[in-house]
């Protein structure tokens, strides 16, 4: 999982979303929209109020998808969270490019495997991956989730904080985290995250892979230091960047 919320494509793409509130809610002036990408693997969007504001995250991979495609999704975003039918030339805008950035994610994702180091290490400087996942399954999973290898990243990346790799069963943390400048609840969360990919298997579904379905989020909304832990991460991004450059 992760991010970076990127200031002005932020206020443009917000603006796209309240055009659509404009729509679907007439009566209201649109609320405050603040819009975020998350590197969500494969295609998954969401959509959330809290306190009047609304908070979206687009899936990473639509980074690059242009205006169009970006205001088409922020009116099938708006359109489901009023459960309302999805205007069909908007769908068909956005399958048009979101084709195309899955197939780029695949690509992506096929790369990391091929590319994956052989070694690997749970014991980070200041984190132990491996002790993490023992607590949290037995908080969480009332210890029953099988242990997969757990293990840093190679290279301190920032975009990517966490992924589980289900073909090799693998659970690899961005060694930009492993720091004594990352709460541990951070850690924690990232890691229970993947933890819910094991739990909740991607479902196939017409040829499309659903990673992040509502029961996922549900339970994601569960961990201790939900809130906490995803203003870290938005807040902490840029500096994690700038650390991943250093080198
Ligand atoms: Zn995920």
């Amino acid at each position: 999982m992760i991010n970076t919320n990127e200031g002005k494509e932020s206020e443009k793409l917000a603006e796209f979303y309240q055009e659509a509130f404009r729509v679907y809610d007439r009566d209201r002036e649109p609320p405050q929209v603040e819009v975020s990408f998350y590197p969500y693997i494969g295609i998954n969007h969401t959509i959330r109020i809290r306190n009047g504001r609304v908070y979206v995250r687009i899936a990473e991979v639509c980074r690059q998808m242009p205006d169009d495609g970006q205001r088409a999704l922020a009116f099938i975003l708006v359109a489901k969270l009023y459960r309302r039918r999805v205007p069909k030339r908007a769908r068909d805008v956005y399958s048009g490019y979101a084709t195309n950035a899955e197939i780029r994610d695949r690509a992506a994702a096929n790369k990391r495997v091929r590319g994956r180091k052989i070694v690997t290490t749970d014991k980070g400087e200041f984190f132990d991956l491996a002790a993490i996942f023992d607590r949290l399954n037995a908080e969480y999973f009332d210890g029953a989730l099988p242990k997969p290898t757990l293990t840093w990243s190679a290279r301190k990346t920032y975009r990517i904080l966490g992924h589980h790799d289900a073909t090799h069963d693998t659970i690899v943390v961005s060694r930009s985290l492993d720091s004594k400048d990352t709460p541990k609840f951070v850690v924690d969360y990232i890691v229970f995250h993947e933890m819910l990919h094991i739990h909740h298997p991607t479902i196939h579904h017409n040829g499309r892979r659903y990673n992040h379905t509502a029961a996922f989020r549900a339970d994601e909304e569960k961990f201790d230091h939900f809130e906490a832990a995803e203003k870290w991460i938005e807040q902490n991004v840029r500096r994690l960047k700038r650390n991943a450059k250093k080198k």
